[in-house]
């Protein structure tokens, strides 16, 4: 284990306000200013922690590209627009999507993209990544300075990077589920103090739960919804949502730390660990009707990607490549788009809102 700088300051904070909620935890762990693993750490690819879909193959960034040309012309062609993506990692999903673009040159003509990005260390990748394109890209801190005009928004493991909270039922009540100093200064889990009025649950929880049951909210996940959905309401637009977790809100701990590929215990070495949790995409979708948009039924990555077309856009790039390629590009099609338990076809969901229940857009079900 190598020492996480982090540790005495999440030390001294639980020795000043006793034990923090998990929301805490998650935001100091990722976004420290200093120490936080998005700030600090080198997350992506074979040699860090994860791969995600836009860092396997580039058929994930052309057939979202593709489908954002089509969402634009099904809306009527708004220009100009705000091509946006929010925690984009290296940028390699956006260096993918501009690039397929330049099929429909008015499309490229109108978007003006915007990247939404927390750790000054990755805007400055992502810069690279783009090369050219960083001059005529904006970069955000968050959806408060969006300009007032139509939202094409795409993310990609974005929302399960954002706190969440959880509370485990004890002694028929629901008390928030914390973290507390062990011995030499080591993390354990803690009952929290704060309870929970029943009222403010939702209603799949007011049914009385066993004993250590544990549920998750996500306040942050949850304004995020709204906010991006309260501009898609006002101004128009699309925001395709890509991450893994349940269509239906459920009792469950979900929380996890993955380290070199591998699930880790999320209370070592913080700020070196990536901390996620699954994506409640039922109250997401909650949180986006409360503003006036529309949230299509959740899809499967793998259903998505099929019916926009993955085989076929594969077989193009693979037409006259050596075997070797050809191979390559067939793994990829596979951990894009099966449904084993290693692949990202099943496990992962898109989840797309539009501006009203009047917008179709293919291959979503209204
Ligand atoms: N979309 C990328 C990276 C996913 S990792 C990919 O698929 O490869 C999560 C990303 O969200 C990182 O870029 C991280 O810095 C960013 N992020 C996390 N919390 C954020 C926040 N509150 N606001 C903006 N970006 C955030």
């Amino acid at each position: 284990m190598t020492v996480s700088a982090l540790m005495p300051r999440i030390v001294r904070h639980i020795e000043l306000n006793g034990p923090m909620a998990v929301s805490d935890y998650m935001a100091m762990c990722l976004l420290d200013p200093e120490y936080g693993y998005y700030t600090k750490a080198e997350p992506f690819g074979a040699n860090g922690d994860f791969t995600t879909a836009p860092e396997i193959s580039q058929l994930f960034g052309e057939i979202i590209g593709a489908w954002l040309i089509n969402a634009w012309l099904t809306v009527g062609k708004p220009s100009p627009f705000t091509l946006a993506e929010a925690g984009p990692g290296r940028g390699t999903l956006m260096k993918d999507i501009l690039r397929t673009a330049a099929i429909e040159p008015a499309f490229s003509a109108a978007a003006k993209p915007v990247l939404i990005e927390a750790s000054p260390r990755l805007r400055a990748i992502q810069s690279e990544t783009l090369g050219g394109t960083a001059k005529r890209t904006q970069w955000l801190n968050d959806f408060e300075r969006l300009p007032d005009r139509p939202l094409f928004l795409v993310t990609n493991e974005f929302f399960d990077a954002l706190p969440i909270r959880q509370f485990i039922f004890h002694r028929n009540q629901w008390v928030e589920r914390c973290i507390g100093l062990g011995e030499n200064e080591s993390l354990q889990w803690q009952m929290g103090t704060g309870k929970i009025e029943t009222d403010h649950l939702p209603s799949y929880l007011k049914n009385v739960p066993a004993e250590g049951s544990i549920v998750e909210t996500s306040p942050a996940r949850e304004s995020m919804a709204a906010k991006i959905a309260a501009h898609i309401a006002e101004h128009g637009g699309v925001a395709i949502n890509f991450d893994y977790g349940h269509t239906t809100t459920a009792v469950g701990d979900t929380f996890q730390a993955v380290h070199h590929h591998a699930f880790a215990n999320p209370l070592q070495e913080p700020g070196k660990r990536d901390l996620t949790s699954h994506v409640d995409f039922a109250a997401l979708s909650q949180s986006a009707g409360s503003q006036g948009a529309h949230a299509f039924q959740v899809m499967a990555q793998g259903a998505f990607l099929l019916q926009c077309g993955l085989l076929e856009r594969a077989g193009q790039l693979g037409a006259g490549k050596s075997q070797e390629v050809q191979e390559q590009i067939r793994n990829d099609v596979q951990r894009l788009a099966g449904s084993g338990p290693q692949e990202m076809g099943e496990l992962f969901k898109v989840w797309c809102l539009a501006q009203n229940e009047g917008v179709q857009i293919a291959p979503f079900e209204v």
